[in-house]
């Protein structure tokens, strides 16, 4: 049984302020809001209450929220809906898979990519984005926080780089989203992702910025939904809750807690620092949103850390994923110039809203005893060297 869950950049529990706000979705106001009796009104007026949230998260007009069904779409709409063949555009080597998946597949389509790499403290350079600019540059996408590391993005300096260029500019803001404030005016983006369930909504909801007079292909074709930028009848529990999960991400600005969360994180990361040697934070020393810490362990292998560490009832996540039966390094240390084994023992703590000093304790006194078995048990490792 998992008795402290530190994966929250995976997914978050759903809030019960978020869940009480959609229930009535499923009975009272369950009608298709494109319908013209009561019934849809009432969804109607939900959805639209959930848009006018949604664009007080991300500072912009509610007629610029599109609804969508997560981060993955919304990074497909925004690449796909602004690329033609022959166009040009500048992404980063540390992006989500949504992003650089999709890149590879504008390559196929004629599309021309520059993939630019990142300091060692795992943030994108403003000036390599310049120096990356070409005449057919069309989109720029550099995510706002990166899912592994927590790293921030200089967003606001790339955002002003793509104005004066003339070249519109997307970030993927979907580890930002409800951690950090997010101003769309303020990053001067045009396109702008986030996701319900990194922010303690329901997963399979989500939402696209699309600043006014951006004009953008749709991906489905169907009704005119979502101003006919998103064919499909709307998910409006999802919607709801989306919003619902705005605003509570709000009102937690006011009262300071992303503050208390980036103590919370810092008592962990130190604490762990403390008792285990050889081993330190991937991305210290940049702007990090204040719920993830990255840790490497030399000599011990990520994904036995996150199995043994299941077993004992704390879920967090390793950076590396099986891929054809071998373990691929996480694309984002490999970026950041870490070698591939300090890669590969690395793992992820993510907190959530609803984690509390208690699940910080049990982290602490779980990890380095952890720690201290694996490299026990590690035919490499010399025994002389722990130190806990
Ligand atoms: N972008 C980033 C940075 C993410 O971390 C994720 C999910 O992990 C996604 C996009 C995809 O979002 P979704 O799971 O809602 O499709």
């Amino acid at each position: 049984m998992t008795i402290a869950y530190l994966d929250n950049n995976s997914t978050t529990p759903v809030l019960p302020e978020v869940i009480e706000a959609m229930l009535p979705c499923f009975s009272e106001s369950f009608g298709n809001p494109s319908s013209i009796h009561g019934c849809g009104r009432r969804a109607l007026v939900q959805v639209k209450h959930a848009r006018e949230q949604v664009a007080a998260l991300l500072d912009c007009l509610p007629s610029e929220i599109v609804f969508t069904s997560g981060g993955t779409e919304g990074d497909n709409l925004a690449l796909k809906g602004m690329m033609s063949p022959g166009d040009h555009i500048i992404t980063s080597a540390i992006e989500h898979s949504a992003v650089l998946g999709t890149c590879t597949w504008l390559e196929h389509l004629g599309c021309e990519v520059t993939r630019i790499g990142v300091s060692s403290n795992g943030q994108v350079e403003p000036d390599s984005v310049r120096q990356a600019l070409r005449k057919n540059t069309r989109l720029i996408s550099i995510m706002m926080a990166n899912n592994e590391t927590g790293v921030l993005q200089p967003v606001e300096e790339i955002g002003k780089i793509a104005a004066e260029a003339d070249v519109w500019f997307h970030t993927d803001a979907v580890q930002a989203a409800g951690k950090v404030p997010v101003s769309a005016r303020n990053i001067r983006c045009d396109l702008l992702t986030i996701s319900g369930h990194k922010m303690h909504a329901p997963q399979g909801v989500g939402a696209l910025f699309v600043r006014k007079g951006t004009r953008l292909q749709p991906l489905f074709y169907g009704g005119r939904h979502e101003r006919s930028r998103r064919a499909g009848t709307e998910n409006v529990p999802g919607i709801v809750a989306l919003g619902k999960a705005a605003e509570v991400a709000m009102q937690g600005f006011e009262r300071g807690e992303d503050k208390k969360m980036s103590t919370l994180r810092d008592r962990l990361q130190q604490g762990i620092l403390a008792q285990v040697e050889e081993a330190g934070v991937n991305g210290e020393g940049a702007p990090r949103i204040p719920n993830t810490s990255n840790i490497y362990f030399d000599h011990v292998e990520g994904e036995s850390m996150v199995i043994s560490l299941d077993l004992k009832g704390l879920a967090v996540s390793a950076g590396a994923a099986c891929s054809s039966g071998a373990i691929e390094p996480s694309h984002v240390l490999i970026a950041m110039g870490l070698p591939a084994a300090r890669a590969r023992a690395s793992i992820r703590l993510s907190l959530g809203r609803q984690n509390t000093a208690e699940d910080v304790d049990i982290a602490l006194a779980l990890v380095p005893e952890t720690v201290a078995r694996l490299r026990e048990l590690s035919p490499v490792y010399k025994k002389t060297a722990i130190s806990i």
